[in-house]
């Protein structure tokens, strides 16, 4: 049979990219070479902070309100709370990065916020207790989404409309053939009219000229028991991005599993191949996080009780990519989320049922995320 349409990669952005696609009449096929929900990805750890006054590029911001209107939706139509508001923090030295873009984002797209000093963040959220020369961007729309049950939630969907997804088959090659694809998996060959990448860390196995481009990276998280729980909880704690001396830390109020949770960007600096990398997590792996607990949250600072490896996939300049094929413009492509993507995902999926469906997307300015900044 052929399809209209086939994704490689039932994760973050493929789940929603069929469901979109389906929702848009299409006959699609999603491929996944894991289970359709699985930790070897990007994907797992309970939740991923979305926020709307984005340090990052204030371009990303139009997209941002899509994507809360597109959580909601989803939302209503999967009958479970996917996205959890707590307010977010953007913190950091006044004349940060993290800091002024977030102001800038705020300042371009009219978004309310409040600056707060360290003291008076210690005040209204007594969990944060940060060095005095630091500022936080306070925007009440910050919160979270739920990565694990939005991949169950966006397939379930998908399917109701008729789409089909496979798991635990991998796809080992795709060819252009008559305008269309092939697609060859260890298991059959499918046939479509158009195709989506949306591979995560393993986006330059499935699109060669991605390497060096979309590079993977191992990232750690950790959930430490808090000495007093109260200060931790959703309506104490808004999520945070924190632009440190000692690195760029984020995290979380206590949310589905026990525990405080936090991470640091490019936390050890490993670039891996997602095929032989360690999957473990070590002392070393510990001791990193759990500095950044002890210093800037020492009311969360009792022993750890989890961590979990996950994957990173960066650009070189950390934004995403977002395009056509350049040799072949039935296919589609999304990559490089550099460790800020998922809370994109609804928005993502439904660009992507726009390129595979109409060879682009109007809607919105997507020239921060052209492939050809980098590649041809
Ligand atoms: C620790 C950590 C914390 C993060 N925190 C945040 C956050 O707070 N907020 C935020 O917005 N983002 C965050 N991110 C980033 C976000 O999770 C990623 O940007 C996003 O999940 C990437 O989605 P993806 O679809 O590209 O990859 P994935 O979700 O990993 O999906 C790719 C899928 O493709 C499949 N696949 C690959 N190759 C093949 C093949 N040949 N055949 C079949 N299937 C294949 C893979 O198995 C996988 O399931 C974080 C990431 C990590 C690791």
């Amino acid at each position: 049979m052929k399809y209209d349409a086939i994704v490689i990669g039932a994760g973050s952005m493929g789940s929603a990219t069929t469901y979109y696609l389906a929702k848009q009449g299409c006959r699609v096929l999603a491929l996944e070479q894991f289970n359709i929900g699985h930790e070897l990805g990007s994907a797992h750890g309970v939740n991923r902070i979305i926020r709307l006054a984005y340090a990052e590029d204030p371009a990303y911001v139009p997209l941002l309100r899509r994507a809360y209107d597109l959580w909601r939706e989803m939302e209503q139509h999967a009958g479970e709370r996917l996205l959890f508001i707590t307010g977010g923090m953007d913190i950091g030295p006044a004349d940060g990065t993290m800091v002024t873009g977030s102001l800038r984002s705020c300042r371009e797209h009219d978004i309310p916020h409040e600056v707060l000093d360290a003291a008076e963040m210690h005040r209204r959220f007594p969990g944060y207790q940060v060095p005095a020369e630091m500022v936080a961007v306070y925007q009440a729309d910050g919160g979270f989404v739920l990565p694990e049950r939005s991949i169950v939630d966006h397939i379930v969907a998908a399917q109701a409309l008729g789409a089909e997804a496979h798991g635990c088959e991998g796809v080992i090659e795709w060819r252009g053939e008559g305008g269309g694809v092939a697609v060859r998996t260890d298991h059959d060959t499918y046939y479509a009219d158009r195709l989506v990448i949306t591979a995560g860390a393993w986006a330059a196995q499935a699109v060669p000229l991605l390497k060096g481009v979309a590079q993977p990276e191992r990232q750690v998280m950790i959930w430490t028991q808090p000495l007093r729980p109260e200060l931790f909880s959703p309506a104490a704690f808004p999520i945070f991005n924190m632009q440190a001396a000692d690195g760029h830390f984020y995290g979380f109020p206590i949310h589905g599993v026990p525990g405080f949770k936090l991470g640091k960007f490019h936390h050890r600096g490993e670039q891996v191949d997602p095929i032989r990398m360690n999957r473990e997590c070590d002392r070393e792996d510990e001791a990193v996080l759990r500095e950044g607990v002890e210093r800037y949250f020492p009311e969360a600072a009792g022993p750890t009780l989890a961590m979990k490896v996950c994957l990173f996939t960066n650009s070189p300049d950390g934004h995403f990519i977002l395009d056509l094929h350049p040799e072949f413009p039935q296919v589609s492509i999304a990559a490089g989320f550099s460790g800020h993507g998922f809370k994109f995902a609804t928005v993502i999926g439904e660009i992507l049922a726009d390129f595979a469906i109409e060879g682009g997307c109007s809607r919105w300015d997507l020239s921060l995320f052209r492939l050809n900044r980098f590649v041809g």
